[in-house]
């Protein structure tokens, strides 16, 4: 908290530099997902959690129809009306502000000018959603500067929408509604089918997540998304022609799928039966983290990443480099690939009082397997948005 209102006070410091009124501040956080990978789209359940890293919003009335945003951590500026027909724009920042407003338009919710500065401690393209952190630290500002009621799950919707249609990025909604409803020490269980989330209590008591980031993004992630989906759609076709009541592949268990398999392709069952075992997963990660059993939760990370990595095939060398790393390391009781795949970070579960050594372990090893510095970032289950 220290930390979040010594953000809070060098913000309002800066806004002050550009102008006269006195803002508001709003925080929204990134993300990660500690289980529940291609889930989503196959209705089952993610767990994610709203990291202590976040977007920081300062916002007040202009008192014109001016809006300025102020992107204090890359220097660059935006100045438009508010009554100006929005479209995406070159600054890519930008457009996450704009897809916003735009939201608040089409649902007739009223805006005035304002004069906005914003900052994030989010790394950019990590995979940690530095874009949901901005999307729902505006969204939620919006609603507390002119008075709006927007429920949290609103402001998430808004964020996804702007991400849809001003950024083009066609996301799920797991992001958005982490970044807007995450607390403090809880995992969001988070149910893609009815968008209904129970918090899972994540004390990780001798434990400290940390994320080692590859930084690569190979090419085939998006054609392999499609294709992913499209197989997932295939298997359920086969497993309606035998079962009523098969919506989706969070609808069926292993031993019907095993029942259709002399019907499906090789892949196609592999694709499947991975879901299947995710979603089951996912709900014992939970349970685990209910009892405190952190162990637990670590294997079946290591669990998920072997479906990911073999029966999925969204991992990579990079990423299969740091599992491998990750299961050799007594200290290291959990790791797996994190996010969509074909690059981004893996998520580790490493001992507190060996943390830094490991690190200095995990970086060493990648260093002399790929010759790449590897970055890592340290996190903790952290509150979603919130007026500060
Ligand atoms: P991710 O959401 O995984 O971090 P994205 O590519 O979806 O990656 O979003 C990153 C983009 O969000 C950046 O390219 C930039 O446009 C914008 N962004 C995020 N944080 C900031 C920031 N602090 N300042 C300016 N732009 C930012
Ligand atoms: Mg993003």
């Amino acid at each position: 908290m220290e930390a979040t209102i010594e953000k809070k006070e060098a913000l309002l410091a800066s806004y002050k530099e550009f102008f006269s009124e006195e803002p508001i501040v709003v925080k929204s956080p990134g993300r990660i997902n500690l289980i529940g990978e291609h889930t989503d789209y196959n209705e089952g359940f993610v767990m994610p959690a709203a990291i202590d890293k976040g977007a920081y919003v300062s916002i007040a009335k202009s008192g014109s129809d001016q809006c300025k945003l102020i992107a204090l951590d890359i220097d660059e500026s935006y100045e438009f009306s508010i009554h100006d027909t929005l479209a995406p724009v070159e600054q890519g920042w930008v457009n996450y502000f704009l897809g916003v407003i735009d939201q608040y338009n089409k649902k007739g919710l009223k805006l005035e000018g304002f004069h906005m500065v914003f900052t994030s401690d989010v790394p950019l393209g990590a995979g940690l959603s530095s874009s949901a952190a901005l999307e729902c630290s505006f969204g939620y500002a919006l609603s507390q500067l002119f008075g709006h009621e927007v429920s949290l799950i609103d402001v998430a919707l808004m964020g996804q929408q702007a991400e849809h249609n001003f950024a083009g990025v066609k996301c799920g909604i797991m992001d958005q509604y982490a970044s807007c409803l995450g607390r403090a020490n809880h995992a969001v269980l988070l149910d893609c089918r009815s968008l209904e989330h129970q918090y899972i209590p994540c004390e990780l008591g001798e434990y400290q997540l940390v994320l080692f980031d590859t930084a690569v993004k190979h090419n085939l992630a998006s054609s392999e998304y499609n294709v992913r989906r499209e197989q997932c759609e295939r298997g359920v076709a086969a497993l309606q022609t035998h079962f009523s009541g098969i919506h989706s592949l969070r609808d069926a268990n292993l031993e019907q799928l095993n029942q259709v398999k002399d019907e499906l392709d090789a892949k196609v069952y592999d694709r499947c039966a991975y879901v299947i075992e995710e979603y089951i997963r996912t709900l014992k990660a939970a349970e685990a983290l209910r009892h405190g059993d952190i162990h637990e939760l670590g294997e079946l990370m290591f669990a998920t990443h072997e479906g990911l990595s073999k029966k999925y095939e969204v991992s990579c060398k990079e990423l299969d480099i740091l599992y491998d790393i990750a299961q050799e390391n007594e200290n290291i009781i959990g790791a797996r690939m994190m996010g969509g795949g074909f690059g981004g970070c893996t998520i580790n579960l490493i001992k507190s009082s060996e943390v830094e050594k490991t690190i200095e372990v995990v970086v060493e090893k990648y260093k002399a397997l790929t010759d790449v510095d590897l970055k890592y970032y340290l996190v903790a289950p952290g509150d979603g948005a919130t007026k500060l």
